[in-house]
């Protein structure tokens, strides 16, 4: 049985780097946060490379810069592989995650220290209208899948 692997991430050069970190602006794509300095500047796929056999079947090259969102340390930690809409569903669950599991967070809600807002969460890029082209593949493999059309 062969695994399949995605092949290895390619390296960035500077310039595209710098045209990701321009994305958003030099804000995290999906929190928003400032990112002061290219240094801070984690380059996200935003659908994740263990996908990459899939789309690239469909003629889509996961990486690329269709493909990236500049985000910082802690959006790039969190979402790892999700994908985007599991990722935005973590995030809404946070609090009830912070209710169940930090003894400190229920407290401090105890005594009015820390409100929840519940709210859907509505990423950076999304309120700035930040374009994905990776985004509008999956609309294409959907319509075509969902149509029984092949290749
Ligand atoms: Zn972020």
């Amino acid at each position: 049985m062969t695994v399949y692997r995605p092949p290895a991430r390619k390296r960035l050069t500077q310039d595209e780097r710098r045209a990701v970190y321009e994305r958003c602006n030099g804000h995290c794509a999906y929190c928003g946060f400032e990112l002061e300095t290219m240094h801070q500047l984690h380059v996200d796929h935003v659908i994740p490379m263990e996908f990459y056999e899939l789309y690239e079947v469909e003629g889509y090259d996961l990486d690329s810069m269709d493909n990236f969102l500049p985000a910082c340390c802690s959006c790039n930690i969190y979402k790892h592989t999700y994908r985007l809409e599991k990722f935005r569903a973590a995030i809404e669950r946070m609090p009830d995650v912070l209710q169940r599991d930090a003894a400190t967070f229920r407290h401090a809600v105890r005594f009015g220290m820390v409100e929840i807002k519940q709210h859907p969460v509505v990423f950076y890029f999304e309120a700035t209208g930040v374009d994905v082209p990776s985004l509008h593949w999956d609309a294409e493999i959907e319509k075509k899948y969902r149509t029984g059309e092949q290749k």
